[in-house]
């Protein structure tokens, strides 16, 4: 059998399956273009790193390494039970929030059925639905001329709801775009949902969000038995690297993802960083001033610069070069800057760029400014 055959036997969503495009990672770029003092601002990262608090309890943790983690995460759990109020049996921990999207995939997509979400939604969400052999319903967004563009059109995204879905993705704010849905819209939304259709709320940055922007759906989960919330501790906790996320359902819910997950799905060191970094008040504080302090700054520099961009409610901008995009992005990479194209979102002339320290948003954008000169 050659190796065309082969890949015949793959599963027919494997099949045309197109690999998630992370940020280049620093080492990358060093290797590959012999530069130094690299800038990423590419992923959505923390830039103040991790809570010194979480450091502290790895380090504790790492004496324990030979043995396996415990595989229900207890003391993560009924930290987070506390930290959010409500019982210990709505929470599903996974390998990032990533894995508790493709849990659900796997555990609610069958061929014949949908999963419907926007475009310029976050990549994960086609990807988990044809992995698991599902069919992807993509709801064109809302207008560039919107208050909210290119973000979710719930409206639309209601009338794409057929007898076969059985999952809708939300992102709340929305990645790439930034954009989010209000509180009221998305509550009646959630409301308006069949009940034996899955409402998955991603609030992978609500930690960074006002009060008044995107909604805590975790709210509303005694209300609405279908709904599903996930967050992570890859973004305002600055854990990205550990890999370490969690989805609040219903216990039933809750109870299937568990059938699915692989028993040891999270690590050691995670479980124990994640409570502690829980603790640090503080760094969450600080971490979402810095935020929304070096959003501004780079909001208003792209302004006086003429570069168009999305409102965002988390720790990125969308934002316009108004000419394709990839030669800015190299460009940039030479200068030590790593940026997010997102030409594989159908965004060919936007650049998707995380809010850094102060320090590093004067970099991007003085490098920025010659670039587009
Ligand atoms: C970054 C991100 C995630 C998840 O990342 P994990 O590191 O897997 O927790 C989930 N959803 C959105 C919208 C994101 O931007």
């Amino acid at each position: 059998m050659n190796t065309a055959d082969l890949i015949q036997l793959a599963a027919p969503g494997v099949r045309s399956l197109q690999p998630y495009r992370p940020g280049k990672p620093i080492s990358e770029l060093e290797r590959e273009y012999g530069v130094r003092d690299i800038i990423k601002l590419a992923s959505n990262e923390n830039p103040l790193g991790p809570s010194p608090k979480a450091l502290a309890a790895m380090a504790d943790e790492v004496a324990d390494l030979a043995l396996y983690p415990d595989a229900n995460g207890y003391l993560l759990k009924q930290r987070l039970a506390a930290h959010l109020n409500l019982p210990a049996s709505r929470i599903t921990l996974g390998n990032g929030s990533n894995d508790v999207l493709v849990l659900l995939a796997e555990t609610f997509l069958t061929p014949n059925a949908e999963a419907v979400f926007s475009e310029y939604c976050f990549a994960v969400y086609p990807i988990a639905t044809q992995a698991a052999g599902g069919r992807a319903v993509v709801v064109p967004a809302l207008p560039a001329d919107h208050a909210m563009p290119l973000g979710h059109d719930l409206e639309a995204i209601h009338r794409h709801i057929s007898d076969a879905t059985r999952i809708v993705f939300i992102a709340n704010p929305n990645n790439p775009t930034g954009t989010w849905v209000p509180t009221p819209a998305l509550k009646d939304f959630v409301a308006g949902i069949p009940p034996s259709v899955l409402v998955v709320i991603d609030e992978a940055y609500f930690e960074y969000t006002d009060p008044g922007q995107a909604a805590d759906a975790v709210r509303w989960l005694d209300e609405f038995p279908n709904l599903v919330v996930t967050r992570t501790f890859s973004k305002a906790y600055g854990l990205a690297g550990l890999r370490i996320g969690y989805a609040l359902s219903s216990p039933e819910i809750a109870d299937l993802l568990n059938r699915v997950r692989q028993p040891f799905n999270v690590n050691s060191l995670a479980l124990a960083a994640a409570q502690a970094a829980l603790d640090d008040v503080e760094f969450i504080e600080h971490s979402r001033a810095v935020n929304a302090g070096g959003l501004a700054q780079l909001q208003a520099a792209f302004d006086t610069l003429g570069v168009s961009h999305i409102p965002s409610a988390g720790n990125f901008v969308l934002a316009d070069m108004g000419r394709p995009a990839l030669p800015v992005y190299e460009t940039l990479l030479r200068s030590g800057i790593i940026v997010r194209p997102v030409d594989n979102y159908g965004l060919p002339n936007h650049l998707r760029i995380t809010v850094g320290t102060e320090e590093q948003n004067g970099s991007l954008v003085d490098s920025l400014r010659e670039i587009l000169g």
